[in-house]
């Protein structure tokens, strides 16, 4: 009998037990309350647990991330719900998306924990470690591989998948792996520090994101793929071949077309035969080949199966006191390989099971994710759709800065995204294809040149976007909720993570939760603010001295005029000092294409922008000189009334952007977005009443 008393314990203990299983007899462990029990025996039978007449006892089958995300769920609906957790793995359940991470030494095993639920949210939850072999669906009761035996009056399956691994020869060699959870996780860390070529079989996101994990170690790395270009499920062609770029710099060797039909070795793997019948040698075979969902339980207790285990729109099996949720799972038809479906499943069974009336209707196929460092996109309809639905796709490509955009649509609503590089749009674009937006021709024509179907000026600030777009992917986290929650007080990324969740999986989107959160130190400071804050200081009182001041007088003979009439007042010098604005004007709006046009992309854009203040501070100057503070009548008056609007809400545009890191993220945000719109919003008249006053001068 051994006993552990604390997690660490647990864990050597579990170890010893992996190491010794076979002369041991029973092993049984209880974490309850997130504490370890000390119900190490030969027998255990279940343990009473004091309840309310009232509640339902369930049992979870799976400790995996939708498992627990099940559990939260439940306790945020109530809190004294009678729940037991039972999961197989000899760890504290983690959080399997980041395992990548860990593998790649990027980060510690320790912070991809998942927390459970404590003692004093959760009097009746408990957490044990039992891998459930057998239901007994008459007497509602749970067998463990130790004979234990668990009572259950709803049971929940979260037991996920397994990688599949393809039945050919020698895949049960020494030196074959498969990288699914911790414990492979550790396996392969261990063998990498003796590892001297591994071959990857399988380039999906998977085989890619462990390709360059394996890197890491400076080991040699060939991946093999039987799909003609990198993760074929999710890329067309032409984005694979970016992707494809980026994994080769990595020095991975990539065959595509090919697939591995042996593992070569005696005991241990010394090498692969490929498809067409080449060797490569190799000490280490790593199969990424997909997974398959966990359903041996239910197939034993003939519930209803295809590829998982099926369920209808509450999440139920066939058994009406069974559910499944998560990758094991099958909703009409589709089992799902990504976290976020599993979370909304999570989400609607808590729903139903504490009396609400959540229906699922299956998930949207949303990835975002980072894939060797680059950002990939894929949503929606991403294979081709059948001929003759009339549909259409549009490619962006800009080679210098590894970035290409298709939109798949159909009848000019969009279907599907594929996206490689950053993309602003992003939650856009999902709230576009969620509600089968039309795109409208001009929409398509930007979108072909500038590789957008909306301004960038209108995506690039997160509480500019709408609010049902979704900013966290895994969480499915709106802006909605977010603003709710920034509004409630939250005002860190830590607490907005806390309050919704959002960025608490894969955590790319933190520096959207950072730009959202009122925290003061998300704002940088503009490298040039004070420069800026002067010009556009200067700007606005110059842009007043020429609307208060009286205009300038006519001398009343020759003799007396002075060198300013004389420029606001002669013919020549009035042509070069307006033509001089004209040029200022045309040279101001082509600098807001550095924002605006993303080909254009040279220099530091702070500098840019103070370039841009200054020339609309020269403009209001030259303003003076040309019209010798007269602003004129009719057309001519409207003309300078706009165009000092202009130059007034570019210079507010200006200090807002100099004093945002002494506003909060959201004021600071919010000031210059109303200032710059205002700016662009008054800027459209100007060549408008300018070639007016052209034409009219001229013609007259
Ligand atoms: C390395 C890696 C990177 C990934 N990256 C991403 C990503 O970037 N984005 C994304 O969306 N998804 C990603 N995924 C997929 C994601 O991890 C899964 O979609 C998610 O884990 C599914 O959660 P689940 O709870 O349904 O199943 P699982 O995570 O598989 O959990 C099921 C749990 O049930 C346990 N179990 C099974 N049978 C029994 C039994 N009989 N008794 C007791 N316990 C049992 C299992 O051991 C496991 O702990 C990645 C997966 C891996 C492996």
């Amino acid at each position: 009998v051994l006993l552990a008393h604390n997690v660490q314990s647990f864990q050597i203990l579990y170890f010893c037990y992996e190491i010794y299983k076979d002369k041991l007899c029973r092993y049984v462990l209880c974490i309850e309350n997130n504490q370890m029990g000390n119900s190490l025996s030969n027998e255990v039978a279940v343990k009473p647990v004091q309840r309310s007449a009232a509640s339902i006892h369930y049992i979870v089958i799976g400790a995996g991330p939708v498992g627990l995300r099940f559990i939260e769920e439940m306790l945020r609906r109530d809190v004294g719900a009678h729940i037991t957790l039972l999961g197989n793995e000899a760890y504290e359940p983690y959080d399997r998306v980041k395992l990548s991470g860990v593998l790649a030494r990027n980060i510690d095993r320790h912070s991809i924990q998942l927390t459970l639920p404590s003692r004093t949210q959760a009097v009746n939850f408990r957490y044990c470690i039992a891998s459930v072999t057998r239901i007994d669906r008459n007497n509602k009761l749970l067998t463990d591989s130790l004979g234990n035996k668990w009572e259950y009056e709803k049971l929940i399956l979260a037991v996920g998948a397994r990688p599949f691994l393809p039945s050919i020869p020698g895949n049960n060699l020494s030196g074959v792996y498969t990288f699914r959870n911790l414990k492979d996780t550790d396996a392969l860390c261990a063998r990498m520090a003796r590892a001297q070529h591994v071959v990857v079989v399988g380039g999906g996101l998977l085989g890619l994101e462990a390709a360059k994990a394996l890197r890491y170690a400076n080991t040699k790395v060939t991946l093999v793929h039987q799909g003609e270009y990198l993760m074929n499920r999710q890329l067309d062609a032409r984005a694979a071949n970016f992707l494809l770029q980026t994994v080769q710099e990595l020095d991975i060797w990539v065959q595509l077309g090919s697939g591995v039909r042996a593992v070569l070795g005696d005991s241990r793997t010394t090498g692969v035969i490929t498809r067409d019948g080449s060797q490569i040698e190799c000490d280490t075979v790593l199969f990424c080949t997909g997974i398959s969902p966990n359903i041996e339980l239910a197939i034993k207790a003939k519930l209803a199966f295809g590829k998982g285990i099926q369920v209808n729109s509450g999440l139920q099996s066939s058994d009406a006191s069974i559910f499944a949720i998560g990758e094991c799972c099958e909703y009409e038809g589709v089992t799902y390989g990504l976290v976020a479906p599993g979370y909304e499943q999570a989400a609607v069974l808590a729903d139903r099971l504490t009396g609400g009336s959540a229906s699922y209707t299956g998930s949207m196929q949303i990835a975002r994710l980072k894939v060797v460092g680059e950002d990939v996109i894929s949503m929606g309809e991403v294979a081709q759709l059948p001929a003759g639905l009339r549909v259409s796709e549009l490619s962006y490509k800009d080679h210098k800065n590894g970035i290409y955009r298709k939109l798949i649509l159909q009848k000019n609503r969009l279907k599907g995204v594929v996206a490689l590089g950053g993309w602003n749009e992003l939650p856009r674009l999902q709230d576009a294809l969620q509600q089968a937006r039309k795109l409208h021709w001009w929409q398509r024509l930007a979108f072909r040149m500038w590789g957008n179907p909306w301004p960038i000026t209108a995506t690039d600030d997160i509480t500019q976007w709408p609010a049902a777009a979704i900013v966290c992917q895994c969480n499915r986290v709106d802006v909605a909720s977010l603003i709710a929650a920034v509004d409630a007080g939250n005002s860190s990324v830590e607490s907005l993570q806390r309050c919704t969740r959002a960025g608490t999986v894969c955590g790319s989107c933190k520096p959207l939760l950072a730009e959202l959160a009122s925290d003061t130190t998300s704002i940088s400071k503009d490298s040039l603010w004070l420069a800026l804050f002067i010009v556009s200081l200067a700007g606005i009182a110059m842009a007043f001295l020429v609307a208060l001041t009286p205009a300038a007088n006519v001398a009343n003979s020759v003799q007396e005029v002075s060198w300013f009439e004389r420029i606001w007042n002669d013919k020549l010098y009035k042509q070069v000092s307006g033509f001089s604005l004209l040029g200022l004007l045309l040279l101001a709006s082509l600098m807001s294409l550095r924002k605006r046009w993303s080909r254009f992309s040279w220099g530091n854009y702070s500098g840019w922008r103070l370039l841009h203040s200054i020339l609309g501070l020269t403009a209001i100057s030259g303003l003076i000189l040309h019209s010798g503070f007269n602003l004129g009548a009719n057309l001519n008056r409207w003309l300078a009334l706009n165009f000092i609007a202009v130059i007034v809400l570019g210079a507010f545009t200006g200090i807002a952007v100099a004093i945002a890191h002494h506003l909060s993220a959201v004021n600071a945000r919010r000031s210059r977005s109303i200032a710059r719109w205002l700016h662009i919003i008054v800027s459209w008249p100007l060549p408008v009443l300018l070639a007016l006053h052209i034409t009219s001068v001229y013609y007259f």
